[in-house]
């Protein structure tokens, strides 16, 4: 879609203005450079040299000023000699009489008259550089499209839907319920009579709700390019400013722009960045007038349009929409909300059908497995997924893209670009091929619906040293209990291998203990899994659904609650903790067959890794452990 920005010529009014007062700037600096008529240099003496001049009567007249005294002796010291000096005076309450005394003709200068320009400007220019802030400030907040400057402008960039490049609800998949809905903003875009006939109110305001990169912005392009109307998209980060009011005069000017335009949309992606609640944020210093002037300038405008048969329709992004004020959500504001959440299965598939068909796939090349192994990708993943595995393809000069690329390009988002680079010490690659394998012999052994698919002590993106790849061999969307405890084992499996074959622990385990600790907390916190602390969910709701949770604040709890929780959580990563132990020390064969193979070949997967891992065996005192 070809994008617009939106030009308008810069205000004159403000370049007049500009042009005035560059020209008393001008003339107050010129008249500073006026050299003072009169006063021509003559030589400097001190004070003394003239006092003791006088006291001698050498002096004939004096000339007194504020700034100098200048004086005529009565004749010249010597033969050339200057006969008309001058001093700086001092505070001296006796020079008149002194200078009586000793016959010397004396006069003061009458005090000086500021000349005409001088005192034009000086009362001229305050005020007027008051009357422009004044009116600089007055313009800016009321706004509209000829604001006094051009931040009250709106950013909005305004697609124009043509025919080649439009995006359709074709290009979106996997999202089918939120698709469902928008088919029916589509409608009231192309056919508003119809329902305004009827007596029903148009919704003014859908919000799209869901995690980054799960296509909300394709969506509402794609609502865009099916009704065929314009698209304003503007980000809500782009409202907010240093300037208070600027963002409110953005807001007016884009509704301005776009009713113009109507029937047409708006999209603002990330909401949050204005909507955020207002009592959530209490106390937060600075920014926060600003955001709410944005937020009441939206509402208001969300409340004002109201043209029967050419709409304007707001669509808005958010992945967390529990910060929202509650006040965005109400009827005639975002009434509307569209989940688009990550795809499931058969969504993933499409996508990567739709992806797929985008690149040169070899014969053969099996997506069906490809959306099995990326649960939990989001459409942005799986489109940065093929992308990776084009350019893999591309490098290593083959003409089309085939599974091993597919593959790799897959360990590559999930753990970051291959680091070629980074050479481990042969004595901590052992630490880290014994840890590897704790996970995988752990996670092999414990319940949860994933197999251990790859371990590789080839070093991978910013932190990890080796990962061990687990992939779950079926769809899930519960957890129980005994699926958590034996994640939390699998994340401590590491360590423990450490422990048991090292005596030691080092620091590449942090990640994992962070991550068993969150598990636990969960558990207790947020699922009620607890015996001791029973079905109560002591976080509050209110951290992020989509971002994974975590962080949540507490709930208000006793003292002796709170040392409970603690205890709980601390208990819960203990026992998984001795059950990993428990585990690896039952199968420490095992364990050093599959490290010994792993320092020679770096990576061990399918059926090999299968093979190893199918001779560990689960200890009777570990299952008791529970
Ligand atoms: P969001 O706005 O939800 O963060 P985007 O719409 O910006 O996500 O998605 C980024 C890119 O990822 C899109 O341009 C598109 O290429 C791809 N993508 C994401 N979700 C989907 C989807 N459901 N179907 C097809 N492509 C998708
Ligand atoms: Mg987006
Ligand atoms: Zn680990």
């Amino acid at each position: 879609m070809p994008i617009r920005k939106d030009d308008t010529p810069p205000n004159r009014r403000f370049g007049i203005v500009n042009l005035v007062l560059i020209g008393f700037g001008v003339l107050l600096l010129v008249s500073s450079f006026l050299p003072n008529q009169g006063m021509q240099q003559v030589p400097r003496v001190p004070y003394s040299l003239f006092v003791s001049q006088v006291d001698d009567g050498s002096v004939r007249r004096a000339y007194i000023t504020q700034e100098q005294i200048r004086y005529e002796l009565k004749e010249a010291p010597a033969e050339g000699a200057p006969s008309v000096l001058a001093t700086t005076p001092i505070f001296d309450m006796d020079l008149p009489k002194r200078l009586e005394e000793h016959g010397v003709e004396f006069a003061a200068a009458p005090p000086q008259k500021p000349s005409f320009i001088t005192t034009a400007l000086s009362w001229i220019v305050p005020p007027l550089i008051f009357i422009l802030v004044l009116q600089f400030f007055a313009r800016r907040s009321m706004g509209g499209a000829q604001g006094a400057l051009s931040f009250t402008k709106s950013k909005a960039k305004v697609y124009v839907p043509d025919e080649e490049s439009r995006v359709t609800f074709a290009d979106v998949a996997g999202v089918d319920e939120a698709k469902q809905e928008l088919t029916e903003i589509v409608d009231f875009l192309k056919t508003p009579e119809r329902y305004t006939a009827i007596g029903a109110r148009i919704p003014k305001g859908v919000l799209l709700v869901g995690p980054p990169g799960t296509g909300k912005t394709l969506l509402s392009k794609a609502v865009a390019g099916e009704a065929g109307v314009p698209f304003f998209i503007i980000s809500g980060s782009e409202f907010v400013e240093l300037f208070v009011g600027a963002g409110a005069a953005r807001v007016r000017d884009l509704f301005e722009e776009a009713k113009k335009k109507a029937p047409c949309i708006i999209f603002i992606d990330e909401l949050d960045a204005i909507g955020k609640s207002r009592a959530g944020s209490m106390g937060v210093v600075g920014g926060n007038d600003e955001r709410e002037q944005t937020l009441n300038q939206l509402l208001t405008e969300m409340d004002g349009f109201a043209a029967k048969d050419k709409p304007v329709i707001v669509l808005a992004a958010t992945n967390q929409p529990e910060t929202l004020d509650a006040a965005l959500l109400r009827p005639g504001r975002f009434d509307r909300q569209v989940l688009v959440d990550r795809p499931d299965l058969s969504g993933r598939k499409t996508i990567l059908d739709i992806y797929a068909r985008k690149v040169k796939l070899a014969p053969g090349v099996d997506l069906d497995k490809l959306a099995q192994a990326t649960s939990g990708f989001s459409g942005a993943d799986l489109a940065n997924l093929v992308n990776e595995a084009a350019l893999l393809a591309a490098r290593s000069k083959r003409t089309s893209v085939e599974q091993g690329d597919l593959n790799e390009a897959i360990e590559r988002v999930v753990a970051g670009l291959e680091k070629k680079s980074r050479v481990l010490q042969p004595d901590e690659k052992k630490v880290v091929a014994y840890h590897e394998v704790g996970h995988a012999i752990v996670g092999h052994l414990m319940p949860g619906g994933s197999k251990v698919a790859k371990i590789s002590i080839v070093p991978r993106g910013m932190a990890a040293l080796g990962y061990t790849l687990q992939l779950p061999t079926e769809e899930r969307f519960l957890n129980s209990k005994e699926d958590l405890e034996g994640q939390i084992a699998t994340l401590l499996g590491g360590r423990s291998a450490e422990e048991i074959v090292f005596g030691a622990v080092t620091t590449g385990a942090a990640n994992d203990l962070q991550r068993a600790t969150d598990i636990a907390e969960q558990m207790v916190g947020t699922y009620g899994m607890s015996e001791v602390l029973g079905p109560l969910a002591y976080d509050k709701q209110g951290g992020s659904r989509f971002l994974g949770g975590g962080n949540n604040p507490r709930r208000v709890v006793s003292d002796a609650t709170a040392q409970a929780i603690d205890k709980e959580v601390r208990t819960l990563v203990d026992r998984a903790h001795e059950r990993a132990l428990s585990i690896l020390r039952h199968n420490r064969d095992l364990m050093e067959s599959i490290s010994h193979q792993i320092l020679e070949k770096e990576v061990i997967e399918g059926d090999d890794l299968k093979n190893l891992l199918a001779s560990s065996v689960m200890p009777e005192e570990a299952v008791a452990i529970v």
